[in-house]
């Protein structure tokens, strides 16, 4: 049986992971599971697991990786690593990455496989596997090089709900601290949002305001006479996945199932919208491209939920949390925020809002207002979730004046009841609307939206103080000298004093102090149970 080792680079940037280093990502364990479904044997390694050991990569006859734009000197050293150390075989990239296919070609890899590998690989991967490039031009979204030359097949259309009913890998052991990561299961693919950034591009395309996007009937929505990429503009999610899709039931809860039982104790439900699950089902056999309408179906999200805690006793029992990623605010209604609250008590829903501008938010292809993300904010919060706002500075088209209303604005979330408030630097992605608009420079006018963001997480911490939380010791901060703790269900990482054999314990802790915006400090309290997996433990995790 072939073998393929499949390699998570995703947000590796030079080779080590800055932020999120506690999460384990959707991409490599589904590209394992296609592969599995395809009769190979699939195994999935954390970048850093092959740069401990590339020998690893001796018994694989196939690579593949999956990588982030921002992943791409990390990608090229594992490609290296394959040259090197690898079986001799073909090696494969893909992820979000691969909107620049010929950029990611240009890594060192044999192929790249551009949006969604179920669209692809079914087709291409005996191929890929015998090097039988002649046969590979007609399957779409593949580059690779022929006879000197490169070849980009083209852009593949988006994989029907059909195709992404298959179990994904559950294969975690081999990362870091597994058993206290947060893993992400993906439950809907793409987004529903089509609407389109209406300023002008720095090539000259520009909305003609034709509306098609906002309220034209949901297929047509697909295209834009001005060729302007869908979504908003910073995203490269609609334009390279697609509208959003639900994944089947079954499967969902089959996975969460088995990586509890695997001894992963933080399960994140992922999605760029969580809300859009089974509201696809509603507009079917139309594709959902319209962000706030119909409302949520709060059917089937009740059924996942009740189906995922019938299955996983360990969810009632508080001995694995369950978590969702994001929400569109405009979704949030009461009936919402009460069967969220339901499930999911004490637990943060993450809401993208961007700028404080009403104008700047239209401009930029939101399909929110600020009154939505008000309500969404407050009703969260009434029902017992932690409202967590995101918001980007840098953008194009801010202003002094757009900076002034999100300033603003992250204030007023703060005190309606938004726990954590992030501000991101506007990055330009390929494919996306923005791909040629310049980052922000140090020192211009967005950056008070960062000092901000700093200013109310530090607040924030602060009413932690004198907490008593119980949190699982996942690693070694080398730079603090001190341990690393994740807060359960999820909080501020904390560092705090004891020894290294409390790695893999669950502990209760009391907070006193503040290290920085983002940590706390803590006391030991008491030992409560070993939660550690039976593999090898954490080397360091922040
Ligand atoms: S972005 Fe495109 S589809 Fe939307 S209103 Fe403008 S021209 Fe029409």
């Amino acid at each position: 049986m072939t073998r393929a080792i499949v390699v998570d680079v995703l947000a590796r940037e030079h080779g080590r992971r800055i932020v999120t280093v506690d999460v384990i990502g959707v991409g490599p364990r589904a590209v394992a599971g296609l592969l599995e479904s395809l009769g190979v044997h699939a195994d999935v390694y954390p970048f850093e697991a092959v740069a401990r050991d590339p020998h690893v990569l001796r018994g694989y006859d196939v690579l593949f990786a999956s990588a982030m734009s921002s992943d791409a000197p990390a990608a090229k050293k594992l490609a290296e690593m394959w040259a090197r150390h690898g079986g001799g075989g073909p090696s494969v990239i893909g992820g979000p990455i691969a909107s620049a296919p010929l950029d990611a070609l240009n890594l060192g890899y044999d192929f790249v496989v551009h949006g969604e590998a179920e669209q692809v690989l079914p087709e291409a991967l005996k191929r890929i596997l015998n090097y039988e490039y002649d046969d590979l031009f007609e399957v779409r979204g593949l580059a690779f090089r022929y006879r000197g030359r490169v070849v980009f097949t083209g852009r593949p259309g988006y994989a029907p709900r059909e195709r992404l009913a298959y179990l994904h890998s559950t294969d975690v052991t081999r990362y870091d601290a597994y058993w206290a990561a947060r893993v992400y299961v993906e439950v809907v693919r793409g987004c529903s949002n089509w609407r389109r950034p209406r300023g002008v591009l720095p090539d000259g395309r520009a909305c003609i305001n034709c509306d098609l996007c906002v309220k034209a009937p949901l297929r047509s929505r697909l295209y834009c006479p001005a060729w302007i990429p869908p979504g908003c503009g910073y995203c490269s999610v609609p334009w390279l996945y697609g509208p959003a899709r639900s994944r089947p039931l079954d499967l969902i809860v089959e996975e969460v199932k088995r990586l509890v039982d695997l001894g992963v104790r933080r399960i994140v439900l992922s999605a760029p919208d969580v809300l859009d699950y089974g509201r696809d089902l509603l507009v079917d056999p139309e594709p959902l491209t319209d962000p706030c309408n119909p409302p949520a179906n709060i059917e089937a999200l009740g059924e996942l939920f009740a189906r995922l805690y019938e299955r996983v006793p360990e969810l009632e029992s508080r001995e694995a949390y369950l978590m969702i990623e994001n929400v569109k605010a405009c979704l949030v209604d009461e009936r919402v925020a009460k069967l969220l609250g339901e499930y999911l008590r004490g637990t943060p829903v993450h809401i993208g809002v961007e700028t404080g501008s009403e104008r700047h938010m239209w401009l930029l292809g939101r399909p929110v207002t600020k009154k939505d993300v008000e309500r969404a904010v407050r009703l969260l919060s009434r029902h017992g979730l932690e409202p967590y706002v995101y918001f980007i500075y840098g953008l194009p088209w801010e202003t002094p004046e757009t900076v002034k209303e999100t300033v603003e604005f992250m204030e007023r979330l703060w005190r309606l009841g938004a726990v954590k408030v992030t501000a991101y630097r506007f990055r330009p992605l390929p494919g996306t609307a923005f791909q040629d608009f310049e980052p922000p420079r140090p020192g211009s006018p967005g950056y008070a939206i960062r000092e901000k963001a700093e200013e109310l997480n530090r607040r924030e911490k602060r009413r932690w103080l004198g907490k008593l939380v119980d949190a699982i010791v996942a690693g070694w901060h080398p730079a603090r000298r001190m341990l690393v703790a994740y807060p359960l269900p999820h909080g501020p990482v904390t560092l705090l004093r004891g020894p290294r054999s409390l790695i893999g314990w669950l502990v209760r802790l009391r907070v006193v102090g503040v290290a920085s915006d983002r940590m706390l400090v803590g006391r030991l309290v008491s030992r409560l149970k070993r939660v550690a997996g039976k593999r090898r433990e954490a080397k360091m995790l922040v």
